[in-house]
């Protein structure tokens, strides 16, 4: 049985193209999806949540995503955070129950990882954190692609304490907005997201000026670099995971266009449906083989997740493939279903034009192709040696 209902995702497709075309953040879907309990679906019922697992929120992800990508896509990055805590939670480790507590009585969680020009994401940051005498951290610095910017309440972070006698040390730490879309001096929105796609996610630049995470939502303090604390593994995990689920739903939701414009579709021709044109059918049974190839490893991971299965230093291979794989699919998928439907989808009010905007959005998450076929390859090969220097040089 979906937890989220057709009627639900029937209005928030409806109101995708206006949300995309005015450039406008998706307002109207996130009250219906919290009425809905949907931004506690990875709280446990012990914390007042809907107590879902994440191999069902997968599921979930997808079908919003079909319906509306950038609703799905920044929504995702609250279902991260939420899904880090549990997955530590069903570790033994409740550093993190906070968060699942205050997901339960409404609060928005933002993913403000990435930064101009980091490339190290979790592994460095350019943002400065400065410890305070109580145990609070105050962080100055700029997070870009910061989904959700107009209604977060919680900002999910990280930066550098560079002063500290340990020093240095990556902080994590959550930042909160008390009032919600309030002018702040220290936490500032630039209102710059003007993209070619996934326009809804309003994903602002935020700028961090002395912004001040309580030392109750300061849980953890890391040596810069791969890290094996479980955190590490848990941001990944419920990251590359839930990404994947938003690619995969726009590739299904491709297929199904595909498959309709070929039903509806007619050669002059032949007189016979486009069904009927052998190139049409081996373009959309591509998609599919495509699809059916990935729904599974998506399922699998997720719940090796949830199982707590062991999967030791393969898991980053695993996680980074799977991503990959899905944001991939979801544009071979986009591809063949607008050779399908023809001209008609390059109309800019027709649905897969917008999906194929949307969907090259996937390559830029990461890990993005190159940092996946690294990660992969030191899998099956070891790392990288530095260069030999010749000992007659
Ligand atoms: C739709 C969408 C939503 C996303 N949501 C989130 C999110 O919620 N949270 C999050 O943490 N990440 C988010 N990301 C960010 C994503 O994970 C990547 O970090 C991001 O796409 C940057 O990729 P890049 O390194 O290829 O881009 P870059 O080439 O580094 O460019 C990214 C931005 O940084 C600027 N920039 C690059 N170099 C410099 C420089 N030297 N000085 C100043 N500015 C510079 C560019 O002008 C550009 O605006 C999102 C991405 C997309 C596409």
């Amino acid at each position: 049985m979906p937890f989220l209902d057709d009627a639900l995702l029937a209005r928030i497709h409806d109101r995708a193209p206006g949300y995309d075309r005015e450039n406008a953040f998706f307002a109207e879907d996130l009250d219906e999806l919290r009425a809905a309990g949907y931004l506690t679906a990875l709280v446990p019922e012990s914390f007042g949540g809907a107590g879902l697992t994440l191999a069902q929120v997968v599921r979930e992800q997808a079908r919003l995503a079909a319906a509306a990508p950038a609703t799905a896509l920044a929504i995702g990055m609250h279902l991260i955070w939420t899904g880090v805590a549990k997955a530590l939670l069903d570790r033994g480790d409740d550093s993190l129950a906070f968060v699942l507590r205050e997901a339960a009585e409404g609060e928005l969680f933002a993913f403000a990882i990435s930064e101009p020009a980091n490339d190290l994401m979790l592994f460095g940051s350019t943002t400065d954190a400065a410890p305070l005498p109580d145990g609070s951290y105050a962080f100055t610095g700029t997070k870009i692609f910061t989904s959700l910017s107009p209604a977060w309440t919680r900002l999910g972070t990280l930066g550098l304490d560079a002063t500290s006698v340990d020093a240095p040390k990556l902080v994590h730490a959550v930042i909160a907005r008390e009032t919600p879309g309030a002018a702040s001096t220290r936490i500032s929105s630039l209102g710059d997201w003007n993209t070619l796609g996934m326009r809804a996610t309003q994903s602002h630049t935020t700028r961090l000026d002395g912004a001040v995470a309580d030392a109750a939502r300061v849980y953890r303090r890391l040596d810069p670099g791969p890290s094996a604390d479980p955190l590490i593994f848990g941001i990944f995990a419920n990251f590359e995971i839930l990404v994947a689920a938003v690619y995969a739903g726009i590739g299904d939701r491709a297929l199904a266009l595909g498959v309709d414009a070929a039903a509806s579709r007619t050669s002059a021709r032949t007189g016979l449906s486009r069904d009927q044109d052998p190139d049409v059918r081996h373009r959309l049974a591509d998609a599919a083989l495509a699809m059916d190839a990935l729904w599974p490893q998506i399922d699998t991971l997720a719940r090796d997740v949830d199982e707590r299965v062991d999967h030791g230093t393969h898991w980053f291979r695993r996680l980074v493939g799977v991503k990959v794989n899905a944001t991939r699919t979801a544009r071979l998928v986009v591809d063949q279903a607008i050779a399908v439907a023809g001209g008609a989808s390059f109309s800019r009010e027709h649905e897969l034009s917008r999906l194929y905007r949307d969907v090259l959005a996937g390559g830029f998450h990461p890990s993005n192709d190159d940092s996946a076929r690294a990660t992969i390859a030191t899998d099956l090969l070891g790392p990288l040696l530095p260069p030999r220097v010749d000992s007659h040089d």
